[in-house]
């Protein structure tokens, strides 16, 4: 059984099909690459799959329960191990880095995200332990995220945002991990380092889907790719049976 067994996804906004009968297995370990033009349903399939917009059809399986987790809540899904960042990214402005990251671990401890906030007593020790754990995904950055780990969120670069918003997911410890569009606003020595930061990701662990448009992004840390189309599954494969893929070149072709 794959970890993630995706089925007949189907998302439509009134009149319009955003995705058709969608289906995806992700093993453990994986690293699978979605690409597809502006519009394709790659962000829609990841607020699917992540429980912040309702299915109209699908299955959705995952780590090995035999339940169809289509349209739970997103706080369960995310307590059921996926965790995502945003293409449009949103940090907690006012909140430092490092507590944007508490806040991302919130879902992991148990006096939960208001009483770390209040710093109730009984969640100091918990805090403290999550500090360490906040400290620990920083440094999968460097010294990017640490060395302004005190500033507020609305002060980072976009490419720290991006950086930020990939760490945060990670505070929630999950199997599988949907990154959308990260080098969004990175130069391409970042989109080298978070290539490999994201293949360190996964060595730990963590299976990840990835939305991007960089192609060399993708042909670096993706072994199987996915292509979309109109809300369709065009084309699957290795990246080169994908990128070189009629289909896939017309899509780009027709859409771009
Ligand atoms: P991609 O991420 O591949 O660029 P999206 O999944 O964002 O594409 O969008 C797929 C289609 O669904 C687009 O036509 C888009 O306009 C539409 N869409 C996405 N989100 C919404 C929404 N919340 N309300 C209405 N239409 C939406
Ligand atoms: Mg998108």
């Amino acid at each position: 059984m794959p970890m993630l067994s995706v089925l007949g996804l189907v998302k439509r906004f009134e009149g319009l099909t955003a995705l058709n009968r969608f289906d995806l297995d992700v093993e453990e370990g994986e690293i699978v690459g979605i690409i597809g033009p502006n519009g394709s349903g790659k962000t829609t399939f990841f607020n699917v799959l992540s429980g912040m917009h309702p299915a109209d059809a699908g299955e959705v399986y995952f780590d090995g329960r035999p339940e169809n987790l289509l349209n739970r809540k997103a706080h369960q899904i995310i307590g059921l191990g996926i965790s995502r960042t945003f293409q449009n990214q949103r940090p907690f402005n006012n909140l430092s880095v490092l507590e944007n990251l508490l806040v991302g671990g919130h879902c992991r401890t148990r006096a939960g995200l208001f009483s770390a906030l209040l710093r109730l007593p009984g969640a100091r020790r918990e805090r403290e332990r999550l500090k360490e754990r906040a400290r620990d995904v920083m440094s999968l950055f460097g010294n990017r995220l640490r060395s302004v780990e005190t500033n507020p969120a609305w002060t980072l670069s976009y490419a720290n945002r991006r950086r930020l918003e990939i760490a945060r997911a990670l505070m929630s410890d999950g199997k599988l991990l949907l990154i959308d569009e990260p080098t969004a606003g990175m130069n391409p020595t970042e989109s080298l380092q978070l290539a490999e930061t994201i293949r360190t990701i996964n060595r730990r662990g963590t299976a990840v889907l990835v939305i991007e448009h960089d192609m060399n992004f993708i042909r670096r840390i993706c072994p199987r790719v996915v292509a979309l189309d109109y809300g369709e599954k065009i084309v699957e494969g290795t990246y080169s049976e994908v990128r070189n893929h009629p289909k896939v070149v017309e899509a780009y072709l027709g859409r771009d």
